[in-house]
């Protein structure tokens, strides 16, 4: 079985660098898929109350007889439900669906910047934490200016940011702001969600002919090198197990400042910008 390698939060605890997220994974699907995962050597989940497949992911977390010590699940506090005492009854339905007393680390999903909530919606989850629900407390989405204002008001730093993240778009201030604090990132999209061609990256097609690697393994190994933490999908065996097969290989200092020159900021995004979800 694969050894991935861990990283420190800033919380103290330990987290896999490398796991399985199910955003799109059907809800049907779900149970099988993460059976599959954790038969594959997968010991970190990434859901969210909003992917509806919390309940598949407690199934098989329950039939796996893996140890819930060797296990880090995430889930994550949806939009409406910021305000007011929310996030306490949000918690305590989705470790009821995922069949848990506590999660690892719980994620205010995306800040909803235009409700102006996303302050409280930090302080409850921190609270959150210190009840024991969540063992560590992070955001999602957040950039500079929203992870100051938690900072300045709170006073209680996120153990990690999760945001869109691939060659094409690097969130580099981002990225620096947190790295200077020790508050880790995590890719989502690490592969760009699958909405373009990785071999089009520069580096990229060199670097996995020279390592005998996919593509995809050549963009995680990329993430992994620098530090990010990553969850790529798929509900496919065979991808299950490529993307978890990539600690046997390094890139080159090269490599990877050439798939790092592929950033094209803003422009290079796949997904939503969190100054516009609400
Ligand atoms: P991803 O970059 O992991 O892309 C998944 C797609 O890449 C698959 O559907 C498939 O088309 C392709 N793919 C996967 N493995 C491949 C392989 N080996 N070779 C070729 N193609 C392959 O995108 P994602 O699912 O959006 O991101 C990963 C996880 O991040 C999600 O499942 C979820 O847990 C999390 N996420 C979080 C947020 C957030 O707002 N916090 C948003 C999106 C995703």
């Amino acid at each position: 079985m694969t050894n991935v390698p861990t990283l420190t939060l800033n919380s103290g605890l330990e987290i896999p660098q490398l796991g399985y997220g199910v955003f799109k994974v059907p809800a049907e699907d779900a149970e099988r898929a993460v059976s599959e995962a954790l038969e594959i050597g997968y010991r970190h989940i990434d859901t969210a109350a909003i992917y509806g497949n919390e309940e598949g992911v407690g199934a098989a977390i329950a039939k796996s007889g893996v140890a819930r010590n060797e296990l880090f699940i995430t889930t994550k506090l949806w939009n409406d439900r910021h305000d007011g005492d929310e996030p306490d009854k949000a918690i305590d339905e989705s470790l009821t669906k995922l069949g848990l007393d506590f999660v690892d680390l719980y994620l205010v999903h995306w800040p909803t910047p235009a409700h102006d909530n996303y302050v409280h919606a930090w302080e409850k989850v921190v609270a959150i934490r210190d009840r024991g629900l969540t063992r560590s407390a992070g955001v999602s989405n957040h950039i500079v200016e929203y992870l100051e204002r938690l900072e300045k008001e709170v006073g209680v730093l996120p153990a990690v940011n999760q945001i869109e993240l691939h060659p094409l778009h690097q969130q580099r201030d981002t990225v620096a702001w947190c790295a200077e604090r020790n508050l880790k990132i995590e890719a989502w999209g690490p592969l760009g969600q699958g909405k373009y061609d990785l071999t089009e990256i520069a580096g990229v097609s060199d670097a996995a002919a020279r390592t005998g690697k996919s593509a995809a393994q050549v963009v995680l190994r990329w993430h992994l090198q620098k530090g990010n933490i990553v969850f790529p999908k798929s509900v496919r065996t065979e991808r299950l197990q490529e993307n978890i097969n990539v600690f046997d290989f390094e890139l080159t200092a090269d490599e990877i400042a050439t798939i790092d020159s592929a950033d094209k900021g803003d422009e290079g995004r796949v997904s939503a910008d969190p100054r516009e979800v609400n």
